[in-house]
């Protein structure tokens, strides 16, 4: 079974929402579909289409005014969270110190985190994606526990740019090779960055890609349920 991950990041409404998760409820799929939705929109009728968040705090309750717990994420029935995505870390100084944290918060709460990496385009344009996405997912992961680790080049996300194939098969293959050390084979792999639906199925079939992480694709049914169709 394949995971398509949907981020919908700051867009949407209650309206986007009830048209995306209507249609979602009337696609057959095999595969698991995920909605992070904001905040704001993850109380109220999901017709039964599983909801993630995109932001969990590293803290179990008190005076973090504006943040939102792991126990209050569980409370509305959210299945995953999104942590250490690339416009956190550097929007919101995230690191990956803090990226394992929030992790674990999600853990202890019984939400699945999907704990993003990925290199900037520097790195890529320097050789050195492979080092740093391995050091990244090191420092990232916690100890124990079920997550799930989504590789995102920083410069793939919403522009319309994808590494080749042979780029993610060498990414891919470093994460599971660094993750096959430490006794996790069982840690699922997405990818993300400007997935559509002409190169989800290719992205999907390279070797221990177990699905993807979708941004700006997801909000809509008519770019969001291709991608989902052409994985089926
Ligand atoms: C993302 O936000 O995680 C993402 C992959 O965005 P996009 O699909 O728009 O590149």
């Amino acid at each position: 079974m394949k995971i398509i991950v949907g981020n919908w990041k700051m867009n949407g409404d209650n309206e986007d929402k009830e048209i995306l998760l209507k249609a979602l409820k009337n696609l057959r799929t095999k595969n698991e579909v995920v909605v992070c939705l904001p905040f704001t929109l993850i109380y109220g009728n999901n017709h039964g289409i599983t909801i993630g968040a995109q932001d969990i705090s590293e803290h179990d309750n008190g005076a973090y005014t504006g943040d939102i717990s792991g126990q209050m994420l569980k409370d509305a029935d959210v299945k995953y969270v999104i942590v250490g995505h690339s416009e956190r870390r550097l929007y919101h100084n995230e690191t990956n110190t803090i990226v394992k944290t929030k992790a674990m918060a999600a853990i202890k709460n019984g939400i699945v985190p999907i704990i993003c990496i990925g290199e900037t385009s520097e790195e890529k344009n320097t050789g050195r994606t492979n080092s740093v996405v391995k050091k990244m997912l090191l420092e990232s992961i916690p100890g124990q526990g079920e997550y799930i680790v989504a590789y995102e080049p920083r410069w793939a996300i919403g522009s319309g740019k994808t590494p080749t194939e042979d780029e993610i098969k060498a990414v891919f293959e470093t994460i599971h090779k660094a993750l096959h050390n430490i006794g996790r084979d069982d840690v699922a792999l997405l990818y993300g960055g400007s997935v559509n639906g002409k190169n989800a199925k290719q992205i999907m079939n390279i070797p221990h890609v177990d699905g993807v992480l979708v941004g700006g694709a997801s909000l809509k049914s008519d770019t969001f349920l291709p991608i989902i169709k052409s994985i089926d």
